[in-house]
C-alpha cells in the first residue's frame, strides 16, 4: 500500500456501509462495508497525484484527455469508487470507476464501462442532442420571456425530458442473481428516476462485477478536483453512495451478493 496520505482519516462515522439500498425482493437492506476499498481509493489518489492522469496503463505519452486537469477546470471534480471483489478461485480483483463521463468519454480502459451498450446510446442520443442544441442556438438569438421565446424553451424542455425518458430505458442493471433489469423497474422510490442515476460509480461497479461473476467485498467512493457548484463535494473526501440516484437501485443491485460484507441489515 502507498504512503500515509493525507485523506486516510476523513471517512465519517456514518459510513461503516459504503454502499447500502432497500431490496424488494428479500424485504431488506442490503449493504456492503467500505473495507478493503477505501486504503484502494487511498491508492488511487496517490497515483492521481503522482501521474495527473486517470490512464492506468500509460504506454507511451500520455493522452492528455485524461489528465486529471479536466476535474481541476470548470467542468470540477467527479467522484471515482474502488469495488473490491474476489473471483471463484477466492482470487482478490479489484474494480475502479469514475461517475459519469471523463471528460466526455464513457468507456476508458481499465474503468468499469457505463450499463448501456455505445451503439445503442449512439442511436437514441446523437440525433436529437444535436436537435435540442440547435433549439437552444435559436433561443439565444431571441427576446427573453417573448412569446416565441416562451414557447421555444418549453418544446427544447419537453424534448429534453423525452430524450432521457428514452436514454434511461437503454440502461441495463444485473445483480449476483444474474437477473438483469431495467433502471425503471430497479428504482424503488416514487416519482420519476433522476437524470444521472446509473451513472454514479457503485452502480457501474456492482453491474460489472455482477456479469465477470465476481463476489463483492468492500466499496468507497471519493471525489477529486474542484469542489462541485453546491459545495457538497470535498477534494479528497469520502462519500457513500447517494441517498437520491444510487440507494433506490442498490437494492436490486446487490442482491445475491452472500459474502459476509453484504448484509441484511
Ligand atoms: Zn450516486
Ligand atoms: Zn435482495
Amino acid at each position: 500500500m502507498c504512503d500515509p496520505s493525507p485523506y486516510a482519516d476523513n471517512l465519517s462515522d456514518g459510513n461503516q456501509f459504503s454502499a447500502s439500498g432497500f431490496c424488494r425482493r428479500c424485504n431488506c437492506i442490503h449493504a456492503l462495508p467500505s473495507g478493503a476499498a477505501h486504503a484502494h481509493c487511498l491508492e488511487l489518489m496517490h497515483l492521481f497525484e503522482r501521474h495527473e492522469t486517470i490512464d492506468l496503463q500509460p504506454e507511451g505519452d500520455p493522452d492528455p484527455q485524461l489528465s486529471t486537469d479536466y476535474l481541476f477546470g470548470p467542468a470540477r471534480g467527479k467522484m471515482f469508487g474502488v469495488l473490491e471483489c474476489r473471483d471463484k478461485h477466492d482470487t482478490p480483483v479489484i474494480l475502479r470507476a469514475f461517475s459519469g463521463q471523463y471528460n466526455s468519454i464513457w468507456r476508458v480502459s481499465g474503468w468499469a464501462p457505463p450499463l448501456f451498450d455505445m451503439t445503442e446510446f449512439s442511436a437514441v442520443n446523437d440525433s436529437e442532442e444535436k436537435a435540442i442544441k440547435a433549439l437552444g442556438r435559436k433561443l439565444d438569438t431571441l427576446t427573453p420571456h417573448s412569446q416565441e421565446w416562451l414557447e421555444l424553451r418549453q418544446k427544447r424542455r419537453t424534448m429534453s425530458r423525452g430524450l432521457m425518458q428514452k436514454l434511461h430505458g437503454i440502461y441495463r442493471l444485473t445483480n449476483f442473481h444474474g437477473q438483469t433489469t431495467t433502471l425503471f423497474s430497479a428504482y424503488i422510490e416514487k416519482g420519476g428516476v433522476p437524470t444521472g442515476t446509473g451513472d454514479c460509480c457503485a452502480p457501474k461497479l456492482l453491474h460489472q462485477a455482477a456479469t465477470m461473476q465476481l463476489t463483492p467485498i468492500s466499496i468507497a467512493e471519493f471525489f477529486w478536483g474542484k469542489s462541485n457548484r453546491s459545495e457538497s463535494r470535498h477534494h479528497g473526501r469520502f462519500y457513500p453512495s447517494c441517498r437520491e440516484k444510487c440507494q433506490p437501485i442498490l437494492g436490486h443491485l446487490l442482491c445475491g451478493a452472500t459474502r459476509s460484507g453484504n448484509v441484511c441489515k
